[in-house]
């Protein structure tokens, strides 16, 4: 390309040789030898005129093969997608040219390599991160407490299905709001705000907080601690709250138990001392009355047996430490006892117990001193629940599902239908019913374990408040009902 420029400048400087020779000749007028060289000039500047307009037209078709050649290249690194070198053939200006555009290039693709190598650094960093995260909240997650992530702007990072259950919001839609938004607690949202602003660890407060949607008032043990970077710098704050409330209640139903054991204890214990110091000081008057003082004693006596033997029973029994005696039963027989034993309470109150038992023997492979235990608990409550003047009924049968179906329906006050699911539960006593008569709350509880823990069986209650209730007690019968019994002793 280089040659082919000074060619074309040879050749304009001969076309402007030529070109003047023939001017100035033919403005001369020459003759002769002068005509021949006017007639040199113009086929001089008409050769070299055809001369550089073929060379032109060579060079612009070798410039535009250089330039097609260069652009191709181009589009195939495009279509592969990579920086690589242009080649081209030609050593002049365009090869210094591609020259430079290579050199530019190789330093683009130097950058490109260390920022791809850089990117993969910040991905595998990433992936790390991602997967750190993932185990963090599957450990966040399978937290029973509920927990509770912001940063350091305030705005909720995490919060596991605990926390979003305690205060009703969704995480997918709360990620990154600000936790003021999400949760509307304005005393918990102020211990976040102080911990993250005093950067302090470790803080413990007891919350109360009242959820009207199940109306009860909460004890919440909230921990928080701000989380710091290698700089000191504020990450964000971790909460963790503790619900208080069920173990708030237990410890309350066990201080009721504890006054009302003692109180129950205390009641006879009181009784049989004073009837004692009566019979001690002969204030009996006759025969008649220093008989009732005694049976009145003996009466209170069992009272305190009964509550004795329930409170070890069922300690007994949860503990597993209690022999159980199985016989083959007949559980009409043990009915019989109950209402025997129970009569003359009922007789107190002005209550007629009616027995409808089944003419069929019923036979269960049982702990008697158990079963007789439970059904005398369902009795006594049916009294205690009951007013005077009303009947109860005892029934016996047996059902399609071949079990021993014992039903003590009385027609008392009844137990309100929010107090159903806890009728079972240690300690439990229905508040509306506690002034009819003193308890521990344990009666029922017995019955369970006895019935559902020790005999497989089941135990329900219907019940109307206020008209009365029924309580059933199913029992698998025994296979062959007639044979001989067999004393059998296990350990539950
Ligand atoms: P308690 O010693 O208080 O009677 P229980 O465990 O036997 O304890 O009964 C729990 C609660 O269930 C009682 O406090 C009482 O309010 C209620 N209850 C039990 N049986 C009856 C019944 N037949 N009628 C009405 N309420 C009953």
């Amino acid at each position: 390309m280089f040659l082919a420029r000074r060619l074309i400048l040879m050749l304009v400087v001969l076309t402007a040789l030529g070109g003047s020779v023939a001017y100035f000749t033919t403005e001369m007028g020459l003759t002769g030898s002068g005509e021949k060289a006017r007639h040199l000039g113009w086929f001089v500047f008409a050769l070299m005129t055809a001369l550089s307009i073929i060379m032109v037209i060579l060079i612009w078709q070798s410039l535009s093969q250089s330039l097609r050649r260069i652009r191709h290249q181009l589009r195939q690194f495009e279509a592969e997608d990579k920086i690589g070198m242009i080649m081209i053939d030609e050593k002049d200006e365009l090869a210094e040219l591609v020259g430079a555009i290579n050199h530019y290039l190789t330093r683009i693709k130097t950058h490109f390599q260390e920022n791809r190598i850089h990117q993969k650094e910040l991905e595998i960093q990433a992936w790390v991160s991602e997967a750190e995260r993932h185990q963090t909240e599957a450990v966040i997650y399978s937290i029973s407490e509920a927990v509770l992530v912001t940063d350091k702007f305030d705005e909720l990072l995490m919060a596991n299905q605990a926390a979003q259950e305690l205060f009703r919001f969704r995480l997918k839609s709360s990620y990154r709001h600000p936790v003021s938004e999400v949760i509307d607690d304005k005393e918990l949202l102020e211990l976040i705000g102080q911990t993250r602003q005093h950067k302090s660890r470790n803080v413990t407060r007891l919350l109360e907080r009242h959820d009207p949607q199940i109306g009860k008032t909460l004890s919440l043990k909230v921990m928080l601690s701000c989380v710091l970077d290698q700089k000191d710098e504020i990450i964000g704050v971790v909460v963790v709250i503790h619900d208080m409330t069920a173990e708030k209640e237990i410890a309350r139903l066990k201080d009721d138990f504890v006054s009302s054991v003692s109180h129950e204890l205390k009641t006879p214990l009181a009784s049989i001392a004073a009837y004692v110091e009566m019979l001690a000081d002969d204030e009996a008057n006759n025969e008649q009355q220093w008989k009732e003082f005694c049976e009145t004693i003996q009466e209170q006596a069992r009272r305190l047996n009964r509550l004795i033997d329930n409170i070890l029973n069922i300690s007994r029994i949860e503990s597993g430490l209690m022999q159980i005696a199985r016989e083959n039963l007949d559980l009409t027989g043990v009915a019989h006892e109950v209402i025997a034993t129970m009569r003359a309470q009922a007789r107190e109150k002005d209550i007629e117990l009616v027995p409808e038992f089944t003419p069929e023997k019923l036979m269960i492979s049982a702990d008697r001193d158990m079963i007789f235990q439970a059904l005398m608990n369902l009795v006594s409550n049916a009294l205690k629940y009951s007013p005077p003047g009303r009947k109860v009924f005892i029934r016996l049968g047996e059902n399609a599902r071949r079990q021993a179906v014992l039903e003590v329906q009385d027609y008392g006050a009844g137990i309100p239908h929010h107090s159903l699911e806890h009728i079972f539960d240690k300690f439990y006593r229905v508040q509306e019913n506690s002034a009819l008569s003193g308890g521990t709350g344990l009666g029922l509880h017995l019955v369970k374990q006895i019935v559902q823990t020790v005999h497989s069986g089941e135990v329900k209650v219907k019940t109307n408040p206020g008209r009365g209730s029924t309580f059933t007690i199913l029992l698998p019968l025994c296979q062959t009902p007639q044979s001989p019994p067999v004393n059998l002793s296990t350990r539950a």
